[in-house]
């Protein structure tokens, strides 16, 4: 069967298939769709569309699915009603069969409530779907394909769970399929240089955050599978002689730094190729590990610190002490590698004490670069079962108008509209801070590609303050929060 991956145009702009969270971001960040793409990669007569990307509209998309027999739509908990409407006009436009895939489809009850609530969509591939997909485009038989939910006859039936696929090395490149169909100058990320790429040398994550990371916990597991060091080498070494123009590889799964031996065997091997590149990191790699990885071209790790209250640490089995993530800062300034650190606002146990602690935590640490995200529950999270036990959970839209993550819960000594606002703030104050600021414009007039980085960012910024400011500013409650009024 002729196959498209669509990555489908939404309304408000939502960026798709990125590793955990779907969002407009205010920096505009837009990351090719790895998981659409790599399964791509094993589907002969392919192709992946992003329709997002390449600025289609709605009726270039159901002109391009005309020629294909099977469309494969990343769906997500924020994405869910526009990605059926889209469905149905494909349907009626063509003959061609619909398959969801993504994390949130892969928990079976809502599996199962898409299949009943609308007749367009013929397939759900669960969890990692590469081989899923390969099968039905091979056209077998549907009750033979592990980890295909489907319609049968009036009836909705769930295959048994595919088994995680083991030897990730039997997996083709995504990178071939990146350059063969997507628009890679398109794709932006203010931390890193552009153009950049991305690469996952691994898959599924051991850590305990499953607490709120839905990623391990219902989509590609808490085994943590890894490429040979050789493979990932190989790699890099395609993207440097055929994607000339990159100018930053990033290793995109959950935590590239699982296992430091690991880490460093790939550095030796990556280090001759010449390339920089960046990764996400817990932040306990050791000292000689980050000495390896700056010498191979590090540049800059992203790493979730997500509190500072050793209480909320506890709860979402973080498993990293604040002492820790210090020394880890300390250690990557010492190696001369970049640090972008992400916080969660409104995790259980959230006061505007803790807020305001997290903020003064991060200004400490001397942050390169930060985000401090509304906490989201999504189905299938430790979060959710949480909120839903005890009747917090107020909303199912994860994104209000305006393409924004939105607090779909609320406190008893907090409301989500105040965490919302105070993560709104939180970027404000890190941002205008005499320090950053200094820091940010040395760093831009160091290397060019770091000053079209760091001015293009303030751009997607300010615009973004300037569309978004007027709806904060009208909240209410703004003027009671301590932590908002700075
Ligand atoms: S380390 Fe934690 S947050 Fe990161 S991918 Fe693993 S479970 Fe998710």
């Amino acid at each position: 069967m002729k196959t498209l991956f669509l990555n489908p145009p939404h309304p408000l702009d939502i960026r798709l298939d990125i590793q955990r969270y779907t969002l407009r971001t205010r920096a505009g960040s837009l990351f090719p769709p790895i998981w659409l793409s790599w399964a791509a990669a094993s589907v002969p007569d392919s192709r992946v569309l992003d329709a997002m990307a390449s600025n289609l509209a709605w009726k270039d998309v159901l002109s391009a699915a005309k020629d294909y027999d099977l469309i494969v739509m990343q769906v997500d908990s924020a994405t869910v009603a526009p990605c059926i409407k889209l469905t149905e006009d494909i349907k009626r436009h063509s003959g061609a069969n619909v398959c969801f895939v993504g994390p949130h489809v892969s928990v079976l009850p809502f599996a199962d409530e898409i299949l009943k609530r609308t007749p367009y969509v013929d397939y759900i591939a669960r969890r990692e779907y590469d081989y899923t997909v390969r099968e039905l485009a091979e056209g077998k038989a549907p009750d033979k394909i592990l980890g295909l939910s489907f319609r049968n006859n009036g009836d909705i039936l769930h295959n048994a769970d595919r088994p995680f696929i083991e030897n990730l090395d039997e997996l083709p490149f995504v990178n071939p399929i990146y350059k063969r169909d997507l628009p890679m100058n398109v794709y932006r990320i203010h931390e890193l240089r552009h153009p950049f790429t991305t690469i996952f040398s691994s898959r599924g994550c051991l850590f305990g955050c499953r607490y709120y990371c839905r990623w391990p916990a219902v989509f590609d597991g808490s085994r943590f599978r890894a490429r040979s060091p050789a493979n990932v080498h190989e790699e890099v070494r395609w993207v440097k002689e055929n994607m000339r123009e990159t100018k930053e590889i990033l290793f995109d799964e959950g935590t590239f730094t699982t296992i430091p031996k690991r880490v460093e065997e790939i550095c030796s091997l990556i280090k001759p190729l010449d390339v920089t590149w960046s990764c996400n990191a817990r932040a306990e790699v050791p000292f000689e590990t980050l000495k390896k990885m700056k010498e191979a071209g590090c540049r800059l790790v992203i790493v979730g610190f997500e509190s500072a209250n050793p209480e909320i640490l506890k709860t979402i089995r973080k498993g990293v002490t604040l002492d820790r993530m210090e020394k880890f800062v300390k250690d990557c300034k010492r190696v001369g590698i970049l640090v972008h650190g992400t916080f969660m606002i409104g995790l259980p146990g959230e006061t505007k004490e803790t807020i305001e602690n997290s903020f003064k935590f991060a200004t400490r640490m001397d942050l390169d670069s930060i985000q401090f995200s509304v906490a989201t529950p999504y189905p299938g999270t430790e979060f959710w079962n949480y909120l839903k036990e005890k009747g917090r959970l107020l909303d199912s839209n994860y994104i209000d108008e305006n393409g924004l993550q939105q607090a779909v819960y609320s406190y008893p000594n907090m409301t989500g509209e105040e965490i919302q606002i105070a993560s709104e703030n939180l970027h404000r104050r890190f941002l205008f801070r005499p320090r950053f600021i200094w820091k940010t414009f040395r760093l831009a007039f160091s290397n060019k590609d770091e000053m079209r980085r760091v001015f293009r960012g303030l751009y997607e910024y300010t615009s973004y303050t300037l569309r978004a400011g007027r709806k904060v500013h009208a909240m209410p409650g703004r003027s009671s929060n301590v932590v908002l009024d700075r």
